[in-house]
């Protein structure tokens, strides 16, 4: 199982809470959106979930599996970020097989896997090109090529169509969300853009000033906003 479990989420840095009691529950393979202007408290939810950062108090769940003290490498997740963090020195094809290098993968699986992955985000016959040589869209594709050719029980989304271009977004977001259900992932996506969240979304949650302050369907939220 893959949903996710938020017990009273609790961050402080000094005084003041980055993300104050969160509860919330996330659906097995459900496509869930945390919205909300900047500084709110998304990315640090989302980096909790990641386990880049260590919760003041509360519990991180994810299926049956206490993940709160867990690292990064232990929790079974793929996290894309705004800006693509493809290595420069490596084309295409060593980005997307760095994580199964890491895992010690054999050579043949490698392959295979990295060709099904660049099939998956549509950039088959991309293997032997460089980031100099991809657009941003591309570049995010890879980014999410390699962290999907792992398989991971979670994907965590960071802004990552901020720093795209308007047309570029609109098509990459349908692109996002059909991928998403066709590998039925789990997925959580941070975003301020209220338009991306009501298209992307199975279900929203609404974030201001540290807390969640509204769950729904696009549906529920653009009706009662
Ligand atoms: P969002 O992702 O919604 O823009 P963040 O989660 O990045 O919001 O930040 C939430 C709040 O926590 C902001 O007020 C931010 O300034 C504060 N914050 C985030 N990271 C740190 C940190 N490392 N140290 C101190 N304050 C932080
Ligand atoms: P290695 O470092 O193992 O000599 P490369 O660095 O050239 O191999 O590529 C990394 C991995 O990606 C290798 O396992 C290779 O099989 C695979 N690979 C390389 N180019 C492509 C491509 N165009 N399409 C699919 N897989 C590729």
């Amino acid at each position: 199982m893959s949903d996710i479990r938020l017990v009273n989420l609790t961050k402080t840095y000094g005084e003041g809470n980055a993300v104050s009691e969160i509860n919330l529950n996330i659906g097995e393979g459900e496509f869930f959106s945390l919205l909300g202007p900047s500084g709110c408290g998304k990315s640090t939810t989302l980096r909790m979930i990641a386990g880049f950062i260590k919760p003041s108090s509360g519990q991180i769940l994810i299926g049956s599996d206490d993940v709160t003290g867990l690292p990064p490498e232990k929790r079974d997740i793929g996290i894309v970020f705004q800006n693509y963090a493809i290595f420069p020195h490596m084309n295409v094809a060593e980005n997307i097989a760095f994580g199964l290098k890491l895992r010690k993968r054999n050579k043949n699986e490698i392959t295979w896997r990295v060709t099904e992955a660049l099939k998956q985000v549509g950039l088959a016959g991309y293997g032997e090109r460089y980031q100099r040589q991809l657009s941003g869209g591309e570049q995010q594709r890879v980014a999410l090529a390699r962290v999907l050719v792992t398989e991971p029980r979670i994907l965590l989304l960071d802004e990552p169509l901020s720093a795209l271009d308007k047309g570029l977004r609109e098509e990459m977001k349908f692109w996002i969300k059909d991928l998403q259900k066709n590998l039925g992932i789990t997925t959580v996506y941070v975003t301020h853009d209220q338009d991306e969240a009501l298209t992307m979304s199975d279900r929203i949650g609404v974030m201001s000033k540290s807390k969640i302050v509204q769950v729904g369907t696009p549906q529920e939220i653009y009706e009662r906003p």
